[in-house]
């Protein structure tokens, strides 16, 4: 059985990540969305909140499941029983850090390799801290992320904001 892990801060999830989920979901026979709770980053949403999202805009997707973890992504990856770890490359700018994360990660656990795939041409722009600038100042993020989640971004950022 093939398990992979697609890991990531999804604060909030958008429909880059969505496209990389799909894609992935279709080289394994499970993949588990790993939902950061990252002590450098002070996310915007939560971590059920954002797990919440996640399930939302894949619960047409069969062989996903969501959920949250901290600490060592190959430890993760170990209790899980997982073999792949996938990550999506947007520009060069992302490359670098991935390459070096992927390195140590394999230093860390050799039974765990990381699959990149290249974003697809349409979202290579997007990223969760622009959706979140843009919604901040209430812009259009509609085309942006997953429509089951466009009300869940749209009042979080209204109740941060309007109070
Ligand atoms: P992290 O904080 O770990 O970078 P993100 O939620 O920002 O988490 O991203 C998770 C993964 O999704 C990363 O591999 C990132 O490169 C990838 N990713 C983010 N946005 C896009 C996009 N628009 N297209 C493809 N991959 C993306």
């Amino acid at each position: 059985m093939r398990i992979g892990i697609y890991p990531g801060s999804f604060d909030p999830i958008t429909i880059g990540h969505l496209d990389i989920i799909r894609r992935s979901a279709k080289q394994v026979d499970k993949l588990i969305i790993g939902v950061l709770n990252n002590s450098k980053k002070t996310p915007v949403f939560t971590s059920e909140e954002r797990k919440k999202m996640i399930e939302e805009a894949t619960k047409d997707i069969v062989n996903v499941s969501v959920e949250c973890f901290d600490g060592l992504l190959v430890n993760f990856a170990k209790l899980k029983n997982a073999n792949i770890i996938f990550r999506g490359l947007r520009a060069v700018s992302d490359f670098e850090y991935e390459l070096q994360i992927a390195q140590l990660n394999r230093s860390l656990n050799d039974k765990v390799d990381t699959f990149f795939l290249a974003t697809s041409v349409e979202y290579a722009y997007l990223s969760s801290s622009s959706v979140r600038e843009i919604a901040r100042y209430k812009g259009d993020i509609s085309s942006m992320v997953p429509a089951e989640v466009l009300e869940m971004v749209e009042e979080k950022f209204e109740s941060i904001y309007n109070g």
